[in-house]
């Protein structure tokens, strides 16, 4: 077994040793570990690739609400906006790669096929940005397709190096977060970044998603989920941006995903896919349980007051 890797640091070694791309090492591992041709993997990749599309192609002209309306309409929204780019500030391809995002999202929230790349609530992040920035670079399918195994071999780094994609065990930092993560790297790839750039995008990414909670509203993965993808998009962009200017992560991305597997190991079960806290039992959170009509969440749950609550002053 010559190209597996049990984190990034050993993935990079193996890109110097072999003078690899993190795609080109990711599939070639994928032929080691399940005894497949090189075509049969991108095969399989096409596959994901086309599903991947056809969501986002769906998801953008579809303005159907998902079974309790809470989603439905926006990516239609804010691709119509493309025309009309004079008012916003970020780029078309930023843009594009929110649309593209939430798109996806909406999809999976009509129960519609998308690619759990790397889960269902983190599907959006990937496809949006690698898909617009393909559109921008005017890119080649085989640069895109290498783009996805690139992204790839950031989430089997982080799962060979203990990390988890379960928002249960380590909230939406291990979901929208790691699929930043991914997406950062993948795209530095589809733009030329070296195996470094695209580790330390990655790392960049991940970084500053450390800590997030996972609380939806009413236990679906709508809300905050779809739109977090797309502001994720905007993220791995960032990142992706930082690294191939220069920008270093000074903590390199392994001890990241060792620190998001700390701050799971501290954060609060209210927090990790129960519907118990964060946004989840905001006072729209919990107007949106009742109406679905779920049993109500124990007072002990909602630990902050708003002031004048208590009745004891007039502030
Ligand atoms: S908030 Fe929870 S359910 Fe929603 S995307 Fe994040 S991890 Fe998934």
């Amino acid at each position: 077994m010559d190209y597996q890797f049990k984190n990034c640091t050993e993935l990079l070694k193996l890109c110097k040793q072999y003078k690899l791309s993190i795609s080109q090492v990711a599939i070639r591992r994928e032929m080691e570990c399940y005894k497949k041709s090189r075509a049969q993997v991108r095969n399989q990749m096409k596959k994901v690739r086309e599903i991947m599309w056809n969501a986002i192609l769906l998801g953008i002209r579809s303005t159907k609400k998902s079974k309790y309306g809470l989603a439905g309409g926006d990516a239609a929204k804010i691709h119509g906006s493309l025309k009309k780019m004079s008012k916003l500030l970020h780029s078309k391809t930023a843009i594009r790669a929110m649309a593209y995002a939430i798109a996806t999202n909406e999809q999976n929230a009509r129960m519609e096929t998308i690619v759990a790349f790397p889960t269902a609530g983190g599907s959006g992040v990937i496809p949006g940005v690698l898909f617009s920035t393909y559109q921008h670079m005017k890119s080649s399918k085989r640069k895109m397709l290498e783009a996805l195994f690139g992204a790839s071999a950031i989430g089997v780094a982080i799962l060979e190096h203990g990390g988890t994609f379960s928002a249960a065990k380590a909230g939406c930092q291990a979901e929208v977060g790691i699929a930043c993560a991914m997406a950062a790297a993948g795209v530095t790839e589809m733009r030329s970044g070296t195996p470094e750039q695209c580790v330390n995008a990655a790392a960049l990414a991940l970084k500053n998603m450390l800590g997030l909670a996972c609380d939806p509203l009413g236990g679906l993965v709508e809300v905050p989920c779809i739109k977090r993808n797309a502001l994720g998009a905007l993220h791995a962009i960032g990142a992706s941006d930082l690294s191939l200017i220069g920008v270093k992560s000074l903590v390199p991305m392994d001890e990241v995903v060792e620190a998001m597997m700390n701050i799971a190991e501290s954060m609060s079960d209210t927090i990790r896919e129960t519907a118990l806290g964060g946004l989840a039992v905001t006072e729209t959170g919990l107007k949106i349980r009742k109406k679905m009509g779920l049993k109500s969440i124990p007072k002990k749950y909602i630990a902050y007051k708003k002031c004048g609550s208590c009745k004891k002053c007039d502030s």
